[in-house]
């Protein structure tokens, strides 16, 4: 087979040096430093540093130095790069070269607004009844880069009425709400702390196949997951047999994409885990949220064109191959302030120990009080194969802390009434001065939580491999705010009726511990029991997308988005909208590969193997043998077919009476419950178990065992 005979594809780095070529795609603050005239380049600093506006003379000049720039380095297009809702990139090219002129130009207003075919977008309703036109702005504090041979500026995307159409606009405003509402907390520990940023570091899972074998299968193709397929020996067994060293082709293939990522100031840092067969991970180090937001969605860009020059195909669904580990983006997240300190860092200060657990104590309480909201940031038709299906983690949505950690929390709720007397330190009595030293120490990491804290940030792990990760790092930044401002307000309480400062922070973080105590859990988050307890307390364990996304038009979200100034009730309608109408256009996809697999090959194929199998029976009886065996695998592929058959045509009447439904929710819900929930695994079950009947010759698909391990 081709795919076992691929030459491999050389890949040289331009340099042994890293730092030869780091960033020399980016049109970052070096290069604007130094192509810039000074005062011009001082107020780029500060568009980026508190987002005011760029006048359109400075916008002139930052044009023609990114034009030269780009000009000497062989590119003529350039393009405004923006996240639509549709999950992936967009972008519009046009050149430099200007006719009339005869020259390469690039106008400061093209560098800042643009309008591009907006009609291919979703909009979820909000063009249709305004105004049919929106027009990306560029983003300053992205900085822009080459991709491609394209001159690429990042932008934000949004109607002519300004509502956002994007990923990028909400993220960049949830920055600010969190900025605000994190600055007022930190003033109470230390005055110098002027501006909060969220961090981002993206652990980024996915497969790689051979392209070939990718091509043969229509599922893969059209559905992104393998729709039928017996894994040959179920679960993690295979792992200890194929571990071990990554095939070469796909060393290349990293390589290759390092090299790009590098130059786009990506920080990759070289390492090559193995998760599952055929399973790989990259984390490039964190940056800035915004910033590592854009670099995940430009890293799996690099990957698929990677991948293509080496004759492989990355899947970045959830779950490609059932039996097998899906894959996720987990997402690491931390505060940082502009005086450096990680507000997750516990330190060996007592009095940062405060500040660590005010911050800690409300992120757990924003999870604990928003959990159906981060589960409806992370819906997707393919994260619910991942989550809360047979074989994957559950979708209720908990937070670990480790024991050491939970330990410190319970003292502090039980013990924080303890009287503080003049001249006792009130740390050491609490038990919060040493927490630094403990921390280091605990290394119980719990692989199976949603919502991990790791030592020195909180890890959201639940957030699915193809997901632009804006999405759920929005509702985390805006959930947080949220607590933070309703923590800063209880202290004030505390404080105006005669409460020290420090006894007022303790005693509303006692209030907060008792009252999110529920989403903390530090057992086996995949166990059944866990599934049963989870219920006890009264967590939500919402396992299908449409139901999941209900919570965006509750009142208590609409609230927070609206209060924090980072969606409005219009913006939440329509993304509402656009997420059924991905999960609809996803089901019924594989619903079709489905249906059309099974009729058009696999009982075809059935069909003339149980032929051989008639006539090798009758043969046998003419010759007055027994032919029972064969008779009853004819039977069993019989009942399989009849199966396959009756379930595909009741599951297209069922798409059939869907697709009537005005409502789209209901549409949506009945997509989960009468398409996928009624059919999918009664056809897989019966397509997998003929693959094991018929004979390995004629079978119509490549096989797990093949596309997983690749030569
Ligand atoms: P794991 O053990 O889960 O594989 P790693 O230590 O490899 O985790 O780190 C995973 C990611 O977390 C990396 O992208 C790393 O840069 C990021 N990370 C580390 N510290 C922080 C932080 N303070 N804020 C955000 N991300 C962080
Ligand atoms: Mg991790």
């Amino acid at each position: 087979m081709m795919a076992q005979n691929r030459q491999r594809v050389p890949v040289v780095p331009p340099s042994n040096k890293i730092s030869d070529y780091y960033g020399t795609n980016v049109f970052g603050i070096k290069q604007m430093k130094e192509s810039l005239a000074p005062s011009v380049f001082k107020k780029v600093v500060e568009a980026i540093d508190k987002g005011s506006k760029i006048d359109s003379s400075t916008a002139e000049e930052i044009g023609s130095a990114v034009k030269t720039w780009a000009l000497s380095k062989g590119v003529t297009h350039y393009t405004h790069w923006f996240q639509p809702l549709t999950g992936s990139t967009a972008e519009k090219h046009d050149s430099f070269f200007d006719a009339q002129a005869g020259i390469e130009k690039f106008k400061g207003s093209a560098l800042v607004q643009q309008e591009p075919d907006a009609s291919s977008f979703p909009n979820g309703g909000i063009r249709s009844t305004f105004e049919a036109r929106g027009y990306t702005a560029w983003d300053p504090s992205s900085p822009i880069f080459i991709f491609d041979k394209t001159l690429c500026i990042p932008t934000i995307f949004v109607a002519y009425t300004g509502e956002a159409l994007d990923y990028k606009t909400p993220l960049l405003k949830s920055m600010e709400a969190i900025n605000d509402a994190a600055v007022e907390i930190c003033q109470l520990f230390d005055r110098n702390v002027r501006k909060i940023t969220p961090s981002l570091g993206v652990e980024q899972e996915y497969f790689v196949i051979d392209k070939a074998l990718y091509a043969t299968r229509p599922d893969l193709v059209m559905s992104g997951r393998s729709v039928f397929g017996h894994n040959p020996a179920r679960g993690q067994q295979l792992d200890d047999h194929y571990f071990g060293s990554i095939p070469t082709r796909v060393k290349d293939f990293m390589m290759e994409f390092e090299i790009e990522a590098l130059k786009l100031g990506i920080p990759v840092s070289t390492r090559h885990n193995e998760v599952a067969p055929g399973q790989f991970e990259v984390a490039p180090l964190f940056e800035e949220i915004n910033i590592a937001t854009d670099h995940n969605q430009l890293l799996m860009d690099l990957m698929d064109k990677a991948a293509e020059k080496h004759n492989l195909k990355v899947l970045f669904h959830e779950k490609p191959f059932a039996g097998v580990n899906g894959s996720g983006k987990h997402n690491n997240w931390s505060l940082i302030t502009d005086t450096g300190v990680n507000l997750f860092q516990p330190s060996n200060s007592a009095r940062e120990n405060l500040q660590f657990l005010t911050f800690l104590i409300a992120t757990v309480k924003a999870v604990y009080d928003y959990a159906d909201l981060l589960r409806a940031s992370i819906a997707s038709a393919g994260n619910d194969f991942r989550l809360g299906a047979n074989e994957a983690p559950p979708a209720i949505i908990s937070v670990f802390l480790g024991s050491t950690l939970s330990g410190i929390l319970d003292e502090l709720e039980k013990n924080g009434n303890i009287k503080i007397e003049k001249g006792d330190n009130m740390y050491m009595k609490l038990g919060i001065s040493k927490i630094p030293e403990i921390i280091l120490d605990n290394t119980d990491r719990n692989r199976t939580s949603p919502f991990a804290f790791t030592g020195n940030k909180f890890e959201f792990r639940a957030v699915g491999s193809q997901a632009n990760v804006a999405g759920p790092m929005t509702v985390l930044n805006v959930i947080v705010a949220e607590t933070l401002k309703n923590l800063s307000k209880d202290i004030e309480k505390e404080m105006n009726g005669g409460k020290e400062k420090k006894l007022a922070i303790v005693n509303v973080l006692r209030k907060y511990i008792k009252e999110s105590k529920k989403v903390r859990f530090e057992g086996d988050g995949y166990s059944e029991e866990w599934e049963k307890e989870a219920e006890k307390r009264g967590l939500s364990n919402l396992k299908s997308t449409p139901f999941a996304l209900d919570t965006y038009l509750d009142k208590k979200s609409a609230e927070v988005f609206i209060k924090h100034n980072v969606l409005s009730s219009i913006e939440l309608h329509a993304r509402h909208e656009i997420m059924l109408e991905n999960y609809i256009k996803k089901v019924q996809i594989e619903s079709r590969v489905m249906g059309d697999l099974s009729l058009n090959h696999i009982i075809p194929t059935a069909i003339l193997y149980q032929n051989k199998l008639i006539k090798n029976a009758n043969g046998l009886q003419g010759l007055g043998l027994d032919n029972t065996a064969a008779i009853d695998t004819i039977k069993e592929i019989s009942r399989h077919l009849e199966s396959v058959k009756s379930n595909v045509i009741g599951m297209t009447e069922a798409r059939k009476q869907l697709n009537k439904e005005e409502n789209l929710t209901k549409r949506a819900k009945g997509y989960s419950v009468e398409v996928k929930d009624m059919y999918f695994e009664k056809i897989r079950y019966a397509v997998d178990k003929l693959e094991l009947l018929v004979d390995d010759e004629s079978w119509p698909l490549v096989k797990y065992r093949e596309m997983l391990f690749i030569k």
